[in-house]
């Protein structure tokens, strides 16, 4: 990190607890903060969501511009850290919570999408798409993005940026932290597959879009859930046990430390167990 970002940090630290005060105050404001988490990457919030910026001496690319709100945010940042324009806006897939308000971001950028994603994404038509792999340079920088298959969406890639080997990785999977409630009615088999190919990816700092950043190992245990939620569920529903005996009885106390453990393993239970019963793998 070198001292002009120290400077910044510093900066912006004060910053977003001054936003917090007013947020607490007028109880509608976005928490909004910037952090260099590797050498000119930088992680963006917008209350619970994240995103990533990263400065190259050819141009600044951006992932999920989350709102149209946040997109003026991070193009400020942007304008703070270096006088490149935004050459790249990466969408990590089409959810609205993370792909909406995109055009202040797309307006000179390759604007890259997975093969699947809608033809707009809240009005951006993306520039480049691909089916499996891309991978491309800037300035020092390389961006390696990967569809991760269906499962959480139909879209869903993952970006790892070199040589700091950052991953930043939407909804599929997140350091220490619950899947979303119920999964969304998700195919959880075709989720699995997503994690596991999370997994085949080479990187070491784990930047969620959701949650705190951690390292590849989270994303072994987040496997690791997700296998042993399944195994559970399923032996519950087998074994004849209602929706909840199986809520008391899988209690996953590995994972007890995680957030939203309390609130969302009830959810994660049911979604589990209405996939396994839809999905005819459990014979009665
Ligand atoms: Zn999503």
């Amino acid at each position: 990190m070198n001292r002009l970002s120290k400077t910044l940090i510093g900066t912006v630290v004060l910053a977003s607890s001054t936003t917090y005060a007013l947020a607490q105050s007028t109880g509608n404001l976005p928490q909004r903060s910037i952090v260099e988490i590797a050498d000119n990457i930088y992680r963006l919030q917008n209350n619970r969501h994240y995103s990533l910026l990263v400065i190259t001496d050819e141009g600044a690319v951006v992932t999920d511009p989350i709102n149209s709100g946040m997109a003026t945010y991070i193009l400020d940042q942007v304008h703070n850290l270096t006088d490149q324009p935004v050459t790249h806006l990466i969408y990590s897939h089409s959810h609205g919570d993370h792909a909406s308000g995109g055009a202040l971001l797309a307006s000179d950028s390759e604007v890259i999408a997975h093969a699947n994603a809608p033809e707009r994404i809240d009005g951006i038509a993306p520039t480049l798409r691909f089916d499996d792999t891309l991978e491309f340079s800037l300035g020092n920088k390389s961006f390696e993005l990967t569809y991760l298959g269906p499962g959480h969406g139909e879209d869903l890639i993952a970006v790892v940026v070199r040589p700091d080997n950052v991953a930043f990785i939407t909804d599929a999977a997140a350091p220490k932290r619950l899947p979303f409630r119920n999964f969304g009615g998700a195919n959880i088999d075709d989720w699995i597959s997503q994690v596991k190919k999370i997994n085949e990816l080479d990187f070491e700092i784990f930047a969620p879009a959701h949650g705190d950043v951690g390292t590849k190992e989270d994303a072994k245990d987040v496997l690791s859930y997700m296998e042993t939620l399944r195994a559970e569920v399923l032996n519950g529903l087998q074994t004849g046990m209602s929706m909840e005996e199986i809520q008391q009885n899988v209690v996953m106390e590995d994972y007890s430390d995680w957030n939203q453990y309390e609130s969302w393993l009830p959810m994660n239970i049911q979604g589990m167990a209405n996939f396994l019963i839809s999905s005819g793998q459990v014979s009665k």
